[in-house]
């Protein structure tokens, strides 16, 4: 079994983290960590925790999050951000991937990091900054490895096109489940399953069959 944690970062009502047009962060974060839960449902042996509040009412404290995590004797911990460089709209651009810079640097957290950090560059269609290292509470309160996301400049005319896209932000959330699933290498759960009935992909799929035979 892998156990997963889910960190959609701040909460709705976060002051300060929003684009210049007001919207909030978590509002971005979170659409990215639903599409990311109910991708990894698809697969085997996967259990998941979420630690922000997924209501976004409340902005749950770091260490409160952390300490969870670490309690649950979680396996990784994936936290979902969207950067901000002045706070008024500008030409910077790109998605970052963060690691800890300190002396319990994980290789994990290296490995998994150089996995999803191309793979969201590419959902989001921008710039790859790379892999980076920083001193942030949860990737050094954490017993695990952990990766905190920044999938693109919520105060950048270029990337807020992308955070706007709901596509777009689903599709950051399958390629971190993807990047996961291929560390961990995790099995898709057979076809037969209600996941399979569920899955809102699958209309399309029976559509196609029905136009290559009726051709
Ligand atoms: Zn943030």
């Amino acid at each position: 079994m892998v156990k997963i944690v889910l960190d959609a970062g701040h909460g709705q009502g976060t002051l300060g983290k929003q684009s210049p047009d007001g919207e909030r962060e978590w509002g971005f974060n979170s659409q990215v960590v639903e599409a990311r839960e109910a991708k990894l449902k698809a697969y085997e042996n996967v259990e998941v925790l979420r630690v922000d509040d997924s209501t976004g009412k409340t902005d749950i404290p770091l260490v409160e999050r952390t300490n969870k995590a670490n309690k649950w004797q979680a396996d990784v911990y994936v936290a979902v951000h969207h950067n901000a460089n002045t706070g008024s709209w500008g030409n910077w651009t790109g998605v970052e991937t963060f690691t800890f810079n300190g002396q319990s640097v994980s290789t994990k957290s290296t490995e998994l990091a150089k996995l999803v950090q191309p793979r969201i560059a590419k959902a989001m269609g921008l710039t790859d900054r790379g892999v980076r290292q920083a001193n942030f509470h949860v990737l050094r309160e954490t017993k695990m490895p952990a990766i905190l996301t920044e999938g693109g400049f919520m105060d950048s005319f270029i990337d807020i096109q992308a955070l706007r896209s709901t596509d777009k932000l689903r599709a950051q959330g399958e390629a971190i489940a993807e990047a996961l699933a291929v560390y961990y290498k995790l099995k898709k759960k057979s076809v037969e399953t209600d996941a399979y009935d569920k899955d809102p992909f699958r209309l399309p799929d029976l559509q196609r069959n029905f136009n290559r035979r009726s051709i």
